[in-house]
């Protein structure tokens, strides 16, 4: 099967007083139709300017996005356009990304009317209610306005805007973050109904490990704007190899005394992504940190099958 995208030393520096900020930092993945890529790491890594630069909706500072083999990381503003009706964003906070003077079919006919992709009223409307349906939103609130609805409702309408144009690919960032857990559980049913459906790709963005390991197929772990490790979401929380990895997972709550003994806690911060200095930048909370994880960057190597890890001493610590 071939790639739907190709992310390639993906990289997207931002000029600030104090130097660059390496907000992304050389990331490579490939993903298929109807696969998911969960991307995880703590606030600050990166993840969501990934997704925005994978999107175009932020210029990439240097490296390449392929979509069905052809470049797109540099589009004219009217290409750029176009490719809104194959690629589309679930946004966090659907509140925020929701004209509040706008009705829920006003918001879902929306995207059709800026890429002028139906002009006749009645089949547009015919479409927001197929959405609708498809999205679990009852026709009923068609004339609702944002605030008047729950933030799992919210978020159907966000999701219903995604797909209007009918997308191979949707980036969703943090889609159920803001949401109750019982409704998390009930958007995330969704989006995979959704994908199986119509065969979706999502690059899916979260800090949440419970969260991620549901839906994705694949997990790639972002630390200060570079990839830390890289496997299956199986192989990931059966044998994380990276001790930042190692110490995510433990801290997802579990009722069992022996594994609570083995947690590895993250202690400290994430260090600065600006002017990041040489090495490995996990190192200044890394307890296994040696002399040369402080001077030479640890490269990104397959260290079992199909499982990449950006660690001097992955095989050490793991015992391979
Ligand atoms: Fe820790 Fe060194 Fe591996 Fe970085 S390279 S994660 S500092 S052991
Ligand atoms: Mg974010």
């Amino acid at each position: 099967m071939a790639d739907l995208l190709e992310v390639k030393d993906l990289k997207r520096y931002f000029k600030t007083p104090g130097g660059d900020l390496h907000a992304v930092d050389g990331v490579n993945f490939t993903l298929k139709a109807g696969k998911t890529l969960g991307v995880v790491g703590e606030s600050g890594c990166g993840k969501s300017t990934l997704g925005r630069v994978v999107l175009g909706l932020i210029e990439a500072t240097d490296g390449t996005v392929l979509f069905e083999g052809k470049d797109i990381t540099h589009l004219k503003p009217k290409k750029r356009r176009e490719m809104c009706k194959e690629m589309q964003m679930i946004f966090q906070d659907p509140l925020a990304s929701l004209n509040p003077r706008m009705c829920v079919e006003e918001l879902i006919m929306d995207p059709m009317k800026i890429v002028r992709a139906c002009r006749d009223k009645e089949t547009m409307q015919k479409r927001v209610y197929e959405l609708m349906d498809q999205v679990g939103l009852a026709r009923r609130f068609a004339y609702s306005y944002p605030h008047e609805l729950d933030g799992g409702r919210r978020q159907r309408i966000g999701i219903a805007r995604a797909l209007v144009l009918g997308p191979k690919f949707l980036v969703c960032d943090e889609p159920v973050s803001a949401l109750d857990v019982s409704i998390q559980a009930q958007i995330i049913n969704l989006l995979q109904d959704i994908q199986e459906e119509s065969r979706l790709s999502y690059l899916f963005i979260t800090h949440d490990m419970s969260v991620v390991k549901h839906i994705s197929d694949d997990i790639l772990v972002m630390y200060v704007g570079c990839m830390v490790e890289k496997s299956s979401s199986d192989d990931l929380f059966d044998h994380p190899l990276h001790p930042y990895t190692k110490g995510l997972l433990s801290a997802i709550p579990v009722p069992d005394i022996d594994v609570e003994k083995k947690r590895v806690l993250l202690q400290g911060e994430l260090s600065s992504p600006i002017n990041p200095k040489p090495g490995c930048r996990f190192a200044p909370r890394c307890p296994y940190a040696a002399e040369e994880c402080r001077t030479r960057q640890p490269a990104f190597e397959e260290v079992l099958p199909d499982h990449f890890v950006a660690c001097h001493k992955a095989r050490e610590i793991n015992q391979l």
